[in-house]
């Protein structure tokens, strides 16, 4: 003789209410944070160019003209690298000597003070 398992079809009686009728509070979802996070390339606080700019030294306070020197940056080997593997070799120190894949590091020429770097 072979039990049968009880069948899983209780139906709930029409009439009785469940505990569902009691809502319970949602839990509230979290406010969605909206900070806006603004990061700056620049550190310096003066608007600069790829060229000598006219601003107020922060440093002697001296309205000048600044002395731009280019620097390679990380970019600058890049597109050295990229012309390596395209074959273009001796092409490799052009980005070296274009100044839009450069840095321009500002320096004010009356105290020699780091100004600001231009980032192209
Ligand atoms: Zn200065």
């Amino acid at each position: 003789m072979s039990k049968q398992p009880p069948p899983y079809s209780e139906e709930q009686q029409p009439g009785y209410t469940p505990a569902s009728y009691y809502q319970p509070p949602h839990p509230q979802p979290p406010p969605q944070q909206s900070t806006v996070i603004i990061t700056t390339t620049t550190p310096s606080l003066v608007p600069i160019g790829s060229g000598p700019t006219h601003i107020t030294c922060p440093s002697c306070h001296a309205q000048v003209l600044t002395t731009v020197k280019t620097e390679a940056t990380s970019r600058t080997h890049c597109w050295a690298l990229l012309l390596c593997l395209v074959g273009l070799w001796p092409c490799v120190c052009l980005p070296y000597c274009m100044d839009s894949c450069q840095n321009s590091n500002h320096y004010c020429p009356n105290c020699n003070a780091y100004i600001g770097t231009y980032q192209s």
